[in-house]
């Protein structure tokens, strides 16, 4: 008989986290480190989440989400991970921006930027040195209402192609529109403009190897191919509910277990989390409402090709924001016949360990979940083909030889991410801004139950996720260090 994963666990932990993405990770992780007894459950064989990697044949191995991140991880990862794994954090240095308006190589900080927009665009250096200074004097308490398009508007009046240059690589990275909060954008942007984009030299294997020898280091319980089905709630003295455990599923053989614990942490998508796990009937009736009412980012479809072993490709530009569209709108990005592409370049540097080098180009595509929710098998696989073949014919501007150098290529979407994530509609960064309220207050309505994961202003990816795993982490350590153990637990 098929031995359950959680057989030798232990019949109660002080804290259970649901899912191993960068945020549950760094929550379990910091958990462990202040103390708690922690048990990581993760629904994939592989830790990681979206920062993730899967291998093919050919010795190819491909990084999801390893595109580009701000200076800011490297501090981050020094506090709350390792010194070893902020050591591993290198700069990309070249950020190519090409469409029917414009042709820009730059570093991607605020010091080219500046030179760009003055030089190249023209615009006034007061302008531009206003622009960074309001950015840098936004605030997420000012609750200020403009939209991303209004503040572009005010600092850049009728520059569309300025508009461009702002915009573009964040609404690539995240899905964001010219009509979200000016605030979610401020942030994003000026935490790449402090000192450019970075990725984790080694790949994500590595940085995921060394996040899990840290964690079981610091005590943390990690189980694979666990989901978690249920967050198990009674009713506490207060009339709230409050966590009692969680039922977990085996993605093998589908057996049960139920696991107690005094608090639940979900790395979990925040719609899946209250609505799917605790369950509508268990919240208050506005708070339900207000979760429903939280608009998922669901655009994320990438095209991943491996440059045939001894191949080379030639160097141009680590990540490659391409376009066709005359003009920039946040509608035509998004579209399923965009013309929009950004081209991941990872030469072998990107795993300078490997005895062979490596070449791997990875295409990101922004396609929403409702254009590929409803697509038949066969129309699935059609559409699959078509983002390939025009990730070619792209590439072939500036390659033109690319197809005989690729041996292996794949294309993922928003359905792709619903299923190695669970993620509500293939949610792939997070929520819109009324995510964050949302998720900030679910301690209030359900008791010992904490949410961490890219939502709102923080949907920064890599280090917005880090960071809100330790404020998450924070409230749980003092949330358990008040907490008496209710009557039933013992
Ligand atoms: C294609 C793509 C490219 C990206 N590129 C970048 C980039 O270049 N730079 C950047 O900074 N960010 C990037 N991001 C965003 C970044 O990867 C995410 O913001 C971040 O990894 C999210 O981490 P998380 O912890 O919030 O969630 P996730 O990584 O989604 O982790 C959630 C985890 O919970 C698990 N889980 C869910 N439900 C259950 C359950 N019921 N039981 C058990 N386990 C469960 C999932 O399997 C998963 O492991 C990209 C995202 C995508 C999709």
């Amino acid at each position: 008989m098929a031995t359950h994963p959680l057989d030798d666990a232990l019949p109660r932990y002080d804290v259970i986290v649901i899912g191993a993405g960068l945020g549950g990770m760094t929550g379990a992780n910091q958990l462990a480190k202040l103390g708690h007894k922690v048990l990581l459950l993760e629904h994939h064989y592989q830790l990681g989440g979206l920062a993730t990697y899967f291998k093919r044949p050919g010795g190819h191995i491909f990084d999801i989400s390893l595109h580009g991140f701000p200076h800011g991880m490297i501090k981050s990862c020094r506090k709350y991970w390792t010194k070893e794994i902020a050591d591993s954090i290198h700069q990309l240095k070249d950020v190519r921006f090409l469409n029917p308006e414009f042709d820009v190589h730059t570093t991607f900080d605020r010091e080219d930027f500046t030179r760009i927009l003055t030089d190249k665009f023209k615009v006034p250096a007061e302008r531009v040195e206003a622009f960074f200074a309001h950015l840098r004097a936004m605030n997420y308490y000012d609750r200020d209402n403009r939209t991303t398009g209004e503040l572009f508007e005010e600092f850049f009046p009728g520059r569309s192609d300025v508009h461009r240059l702002l915009m573009e690589p964040i609404a690539y990275a995240n899905g964001s529109t010219m009509e979200d909060p000016a605030i979610t954008y401020g942030i994003v942007f000026s935490n790449f403009m402090s000192k450019g984009v970075y990725i984790f030299q080694g790949g994500t294997d590595t940085l995921i190897t060394k996040m899990t020898a840290e964690m079981k280091r610091n005590g943390v319980d990690i189980r694979r191919n666990c989901l978690v089905e249920k967050i198990l709630v009674e009713k506490g003295a207060d009339g709230k509910p409050r966590v009692t455990g969680v039922r977990v599923k085996h993605t093998r053989d589908g057996a049960l277990r139920d696991v107690a614990c005094t608090a639940v942490f979900s790395n979990a998508n925040i719609k899946n989390t209250l609505l799917n796990m605790v369950g509508e009937e268990n919240l208050a009736p506005e708070y339900a409402a207000e979760t429903r009412a939280v608009r998922v980012n669901t655009s994320s479809c990438q095209v991943y090709m491996g440059i045939r072993e001894g191949e080379s490709i030639p160097h141009i530009g680590d990540l490659v924001f391409t376009s066709g569209a005359q003009k920039f709108t946040s509608q035509e990005l998004v579209d399923l016949h965009t013309s929009s592409r950004t081209y991941s370049v990872y030469y072998p540097d990107t795993r300078p360990h490997t005895k062979v080098p490596h070449y791997a180009i990875v295409t990101s595509i922004n396609q929403k979940w409702d254009s590929w929710a409803n697509l038949s098998e066969e129309e699935y696989k059609r559409e699959k083909e078509r983002l390939i073949e025009e990730s070619f014919v792209g590439l072939e501007k500036y390659i033109p030889d690319i197809r005989k150098k690729v041996d292996f290529t794949e294309a993922a979407t928003p359905r792709t991410v619903k299923r190695y994530v669970q993620h509500w509609n293939g949610t792939s960064f997070g929520t819109k801004f009324e995510g964050l309220k949302v998720s900030m207050e679910m301690p209030d309505h359900v008791t010992g139950l904490f949410h961490a994961g890219s939502v709102g202003i923080i949907m920064s990816g890599w280090l917005g996720t880090i960071n809100y795993g330790i404020i998450t982490a924070a409230k749980t350590d003092a949330f358990l260090r008040g907490e008496t153990r209710p009557a039933s637990a013992v």
